[in-house]
């Protein structure tokens, strides 16, 4: 492929457009942060995709709205040229902020104070989005026209579960056509040391119904009655073995072996990292005795089997003697590549059967497979290093996030490769209350996507994930 690029851009110069700017695109992200786009408020996400597309379209993005199955619009936008194209994923809805009163000012009146602006979405997502369209209206300005085509993927169901994706991208299958994907954002440690992984896991999330009785009984009769619970508990316990670790058969169904490239990858981790996770939590040792490289590995490659929470019968503080008919579990299943999540549910399905429960019914909540790219695949190196030269650290390589990202909706048809790519700190709270970001951090995710689009566009391959 010839380059498109011929000059070297003049980065001082593109950095010194992003430094006079960053005081006006901070007030545009406080804009954009003070709209409360939580799952369930429609309204809200309605007026967080119009900001989107109405932002997508003043950067001279080419714009086009999708909507199917009632979910928030998918906001999709283009801009520049190229022989390659890249898809920037992101999304404008927020995890709900309650407890608002453990925020130190409101969720969504955004504040910038002590060089961070402080709201809910403040990295998750908002203000890892908007850098990298910043970025690209930099590099329009400072260094010439976009070396490649950049289509941004903006969803308003990721905190949700994505499960509308699927069916926004077979409006227009043309959108899941590129070269290569970023992640939603990217993570930069407490020490300033970017992390860059090229995928995230997958996951399934159901439920465990359980009937016994046709209504609830008076425990006096528990002698001659099932009770529910009790039923559901020792359904239950059949799912882990005596340490705690993971006994359905088939959990494991579909799942590719660790490469050599994931297994050096795993290798070369921090075995402190384990020594911070047993401090955090404060337990003494991991299920089953793992140490070591052994656990680093367990929790990159095994399949997760957790239970998020049961509930049957009375649990009020004053007491009351009752059977409970009905008893209820949820649970969620962290698969890796290639997992099946109606394969791996349908192992669910066996294991109570074969262990005499064919009476506990399951509801599939969720499912996403998936996707990740090998570590030493090209677009992860240029991620790490561009995110290493502006950092000024050196970057850590890991093979996927622990959480899951959709990135198996965007990619999988066309193995397209992806990496993370941002300043997401380790204490911007995403998720939790005072969520923030540093506004240098806005500035350095800003400069990492101009040269991340760069170095792209110049790369001699972009092989396809095999
Ligand atoms: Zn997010």
């Amino acid at each position: 492929m010839s380059n498109p690029v011929a000059a070297r851009p003049d980065w001082p110069a593109f950095d010194a457009l992003v430094r006079a700017r960053l005081p006006q695109w901070t007030r545009e992200l406080v804009d954009y942060l003070a709209i409360p786009s939580e799952g369930g408020d429609a309204g809200a996400l309605r007026a967080a995709a119009d900001w989107t597309r109405a932002r997508l379209a003043a950067a001279g993005a080419t714009v086009a709205v999708y909507e199917a199955d009632g979910a928030p619009p998918l906001v999709v936008g283009e801009l520049g040229q190229g022989p390659r194209t890249l898809t920037v994923v992101g999304h404008y809805d927020v995890q709900p902020a309650a407890p608002l009163e453990l925020w130190t000012t409101p969720p969504y009146e955004p504040a910038v104070r002590d060089g961070r602006v402080w709201a809910r979405g403040a990295t998750d997502n908002k203000g890892e989005l908007l850098p990298r369209l910043w970025a690209l209206e930099a590099y329009r300005d400072a260094v010439g026209p976009l070396p490649c085509r950049v289509r941004f993927l903006v969803e308003g169901q990721e905190e949700t579960g994505s499960v509308a994706l699927d069916a926004l991208l077979d409006l227009e299958p043309r959108l899941r056509e590129a070269d290569a994907a970023l992640i939603e954002g990217g993570e930069v440690d407490l020490a300033g040391r970017p992390r860059i992984v090229g995928g995230g896991k997958g996951i399934i999330v159901f439920e465990l119904f359980l009937r016994t009785l046709a209504h609830d009984a008076h425990s006096s009769l528990s002698v001659v009655l099932p009770n529910a619970g009790h039923r559901l508990v020792a359904a239950l316990a059949t799912f882990w073995d005596a340490a705690g670790r993971p006994a359905v058969a088939g959990l494991d169904a579909g799942k590719r072996p660790p490469t050599p490239a994931q297994l050096a990858v795993i290798g070369a981790q921090d075995l402190r990292d384990l020594d911070d996770i047993r401090a955090d939590w404060a337990v003494d040792r991991f299920l089953g005795g793992l140490e070591g490289t052994a656990a680093l590995e367990a929790l990159t490659f095994e399949t997760t089997l957790n239970l998020q929470g049961l509930w049957a019968g009375h649990t009020e503080a004053t007491p009351k003697t009752v059977t409970p008919a009905e008893a209820h579990a949820r649970l969620d299943i962290r698969i890796v590549p290639d997992q099946d999540p109606d394969v791996v549910l349908a192992a669910v399905r066996r294991h109570l059967d074969a262990h005499g429960y064919p009476d506990v019914e399951i509801s599939k909540r969720e499912g996403e497979p998936a996707w990740w790219t090998p570590p030493d695949h090209a677009v992860v190196a240029t991620a790490a290093a561009v995110s290493s030269e502006i950092a000024g650290l050196e970057a850590t390589l890991g093979v996927s996030m622990a959480g899951t990202v959709p990135m198996a909706q965007v990619c999988a048809a066309n193995r397209v490769p992806c990496t993370t790519l941002g300043a997401g700190r380790a204490d911007c709270r995403a998720h939790a209350p005072d969520e923030n970001i540093r506004v240098e951090d806005l500035s350095a995710a800003t400069r990492m996507m101009g040269r991340f689009v760069d170095a792209f566009a110049r790369l001699a391959e972009v092989p396809r994930v095999p």
